[in-house]
């Protein structure tokens, strides 16, 4: 079954127009929302599948992904954070010989 765009996440419209700009190269894609016109865009190949389109703009729409990204970004600047506290303790530890 073909994928439905979910509706824009800035102003829960639903009318979505999806389309690829047809280049032979350097092709890109468009999801526009008319009612705001909050836009996803990307790049994508010569004959770029629908599917694809409607899910680069359902990444970026539905809240349900929305959280899982940033459940991700958090886990991965947490681990960045506990890696520039081991260096903090390791500085104060060599600047107070
Ligand atoms: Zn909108």
């Amino acid at each position: 079954m073909a994928k439905k765009p979910v509706p824009c996440i800035k102003c829960g419209g639903t009318n979505i127009v999806i389309g690829d700009c047809n280049y032979s190269a350097f092709n890109y894609f468009q999801a526009i929302c008319t009612d705001c016109k909050h836009e996803v865009s990307g790049q994508c190949g010569t004959f770029p599948k629908m599917d694809m389109m409607v899910g680069s703009w359902n990444n970026e729409n539905d809240p349900n992904k929305i959280v899982k990204g940033y459940n991700k970004a958090i886990k991965e600047l947490e681990g960045k954070i506990a890696a520039l506290k081991q260096k903090i303790v390791e500085t104060k530890f060599w600047g107070d010989i």
